[in-house]
């Protein structure tokens, strides 16, 4: 049975084409794999577990019978669900891993990461990342009350996008020198990652290392699904049409 590896589909009340995929996914080809890997932004946003939208209920829902089925779930957070805790751990039996875990597929070592620390060019986001990462910041955002952090992150998503629009392409894709540094790092050939939403697999050759890295770039959920099959006879990164289009 093939691992699964996903990311990027920012389930939003906005678009519920996508979480009504999703919830097919988790319910169909899901329960058929060893392991489904979420590398971060599952949703566009996670201000606490006491977030009322009932879209994200149904989600959690549905990660709980996958779980239940007997399917592991890990998941990695991406810059828009980093605030995802023991809340969503405990709703969903989904485990929480760290970015840069290393795990192996069908006896492969695979370095597991959600991207954006490789973006490494986009100097103001990874400033940004610090700040939103500190623990002490997090505290104090979790204890604000639910309207004051709606608000708050609503702030930060018009400004990301503004950022997204005014930051040229090249800078918000990855750095070659943190990629090499994250394959020397971990001592993989391996890499899986989402976050840029340029669904690809690069195969970089390093002469000085006298050998080729792969690294697997997932896809988003905008337009339709992307999921890595990964089984005992390799890898296969594919589109998942949407239903009824
Ligand atoms: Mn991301």
């Amino acid at each position: 049975m093939p691992t699964l590896f996903i990311s990027d589909l920012h389930l939003d009340p906005s678009r519920p084409e996508i979480t009504r995929q999703f919830l097919e996914f988790l319910a169909g080809e899901a329960r058929q794999a060893d392991a489904l890997y979420i590398l971060g932004d599952l949703f566009e946003l996670w201000i606490g577990d006491d977030d009322p939208d009932p879209d994200k209920r149904r989600v959690l829902e549905g990660l709980r019978e996958l779980t239940d089925a007997g399917v592991a779930c890990k998941f990695v957070h991406g810059n828009r669900d980093f605030l995802i805790g023991s809340g969503f751990t405990r709703a969903t039996g989904v485990a929480l891993i760290a970015d840069g875990t290393v795990v192996e597929v069908a006896g492969e070592r695979v370095l597991l990461m959600h991207g954006d620390l490789l973006c490494t060019d986009d100097h103001s986001y990874q400033r940004l990342r610090r700040i939103v990462r500190n623990p002490l910041v997090q505290w104090l955002f979790r204890h604000l009350p639910l309207g004051r952090r709606q608000a708050l992150a609503e702030r930060i998503r018009v400004g990301s996008r503004e950022h997204t629009n005014a930051t040229p392409a090249a800078i918000m894709d990855v750095n070659l020198d943190a990629v090499r540094r994250a394959f020397e790092r971990h001592r993989v050939d391996l890499l899986v990652h989402g976050h840029t939403h340029r669904p690809a697999v690069h195969e970089h050759l390093w002469p000085d290392w006298r050998k080729t890295t792969t690294r697997i770039v997932l896809g988003d959920w905008f337009e339709q699904g992307s999921v890595l099959r990964w089984g005992n006879r390799g890898y296969v990164l594919e589109q998942l049409p949407r239903p009824g289009t």
